[in-house]
């Protein structure tokens, strides 16, 4: 992760519940900012300014090991969003809106 040169701020930030965590993917694959990776076949968040702390990532994920807490975080950065791909993001996008069928699809 890079550093930042700006100051922390309170914000809401993704966290995981490492316990519950099976390693399944499925929010690192729907993450729209690709905020996310698997570490250690664990989600955990790979640059915590590029999580914009909306928790799309929370519906996809079947064993609710992710939810959002407010902490001294890293900026928002909001240069990400320039370099996301259209079509990748809404594709992600869909994804947190079709839970079930993702559920299925095992
Ligand atoms: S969707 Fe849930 S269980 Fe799957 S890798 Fe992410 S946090 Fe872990």
């Amino acid at each position: 992760m890079k550093k930042s040169t700006k100051m922390p701020m309170k914000r809401m930030i993704i966290a995981i519940n490492e316990d519950l965590c099976v390693g399944c993917g499925r929010c690192v694959n729907s993450c729209p900012t690709n905020a996310l990776e698997l570490r250690n076949e664990k989600a955990a968040l790979k640059d915590e300014r590029i999580c914009d702390g909306f928790g799309s990532c929370i519906a996809v994920c079947p064993e609710n090991a992710l939810y959002i807490e407010e902490r001294e975080a890293e900026p928002f950065d909001w240069d990400i969003l320039a370099k996301i791909d259209f079509e990748d993001f809404i594709e992600k996008l869909s994804l947190h809106y079709k839970p079930q069928s993702i559920k299925e699809e095992d």
